[in-house]
């Protein structure tokens, strides 16, 4: 039997929006909290979510904090502090369960578990993959960094979000094994793209290689859940004019964390040093905006991107 929870939500964007939907749904007694009006306009109008006026009214009163944010620094501001503004770290009454599940740099992670092991509030970091149709499904995969208690614990309400859970490792270490899987895929979406493109410059029809390759040695998840040509897979963001999904600005930051990360380290990740600088090349071009499968344009002219 679940036992149901007071759940603060905050960062209710693509990710988040449908993962506080399966909480709500679940039972939980969810709050939400998101900087765009209009977001917080629709969840409320179209899932019935409870909303609130900040952050700090979110927060006032639940057990479980959880927060799906774009980047380090937002992550940082909301819980440490910024501007002279408290963080919600010493807000949060002693108990209190922190899930962050936006993808940041594992050294901002480990920040924020410094400070909750200092206020005795219970923290793990648990970025997700899946995109966003794994989100609407509740099929998530959550990368767990912090203690295997704090999991534990975590775990009722991962589970109505997510299909598969891994403890990493320590804090931080979820963080470092989702840079890890995205440079893996931003790699081998523009590694796919790259043969989709040369297959087509031959004349080939991209859904009859598509589906060669995919149950072939190349095969892979972009082949199998998030072909890049438009009109190959009808439920890919290729086929929705690249709306929605998983922003090119987002896989550009998390291959950026990638290389900072491989510096900090000495490891060599010369794939993912090309892969940046493609997709930052695909994000100056104007796209940042669109999802990141559109870095096919970078090797299939008149693929309609925003440039
Ligand atoms: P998004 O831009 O759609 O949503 C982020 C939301 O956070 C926005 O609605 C924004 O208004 C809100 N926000 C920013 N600062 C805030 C604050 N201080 N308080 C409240 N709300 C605030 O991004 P997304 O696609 O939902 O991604 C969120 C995180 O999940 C990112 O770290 C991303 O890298 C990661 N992620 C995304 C995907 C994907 O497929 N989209 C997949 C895995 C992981």
């Amino acid at each position: 039997m679940t036992i149901l929870k007071k759940i603060a939500f905050i960062g209710l964007g693509n990710m988040g929006g449908p993962m506080a939907i399966n909480l709500h749904k679940a039972g939980h007694t969810v709050t939400g909290f998101d900087l765009s009006d209009d977001v917080c306009k629709r969840l409320s109008e179209e899932a019935g979510l409870r909303i609130a006026a900040s952050a700090e009214d979110a927060v006032r009163g639940v057990d479980v904090v959880i927060t799906m944010l774009p980047a380090s620094r937002h992550v940082e501001a909301l819980y440490l502090g910024s501007n002279g503004r408290p963080g919600l770290m010493s807000r949060l009454p002693a108990g209190t369960l922190v899930i962050d599940s936006s993808t940041i740099a594992a050294a901002s992670a480990r920040k924020v578990a410094e400070a909750a092991a200092q206020a005795q509030i219970a923290c793990i970091d648990a970025p997700v993959s899946g995109g966003t149709g794994g989100a609407v499904a509740g099929t998530l995969t959550f990368m767990v960094g912090g203690s295997g208690q704090d999991l534990d614990r975590a775990r009722p309400v991962l589970e109505k979000m997510g299909a598969n859970i891994f403890h990493a490792g320590d804090a931080g270490a979820g963080q470092t094994a989702k840079i890890c899987n995205n440079m893996l895929l931003g790699i081998l979406m523009l590694g796919t793209s790259e043969a989709l493109a040369l297959g087509m410059a031959n004349g080939l029809d991209p859904k009859v290689l598509s589906e060669i390759m995919r149950r072939s040695s190349g095969g892979n998840w972009a082949l199998e859940k998030y072909n890049p040509v438009p009109g190959v897979m009808e439920t890919a963001p290729a086929s929705k004019g690249y709306a929605g999904g998983f922003g090119t600005d987002l896989m550009l930051k998390d291959l950026g964390l990638a290389q900072e990360n491989a510096t900090e380290v000495r490891a060599a990740t010369p794939l993912g040093g090309l892969a940046r600088s493609l997709y930052a090349a695909h994000s100056l071009a104007g796209n940042g905006g669109l999802d990141f499968s559109s870095v096919l344009g970078v090797v299939r002219p008149g693929v309609p991107t925003a440039s």
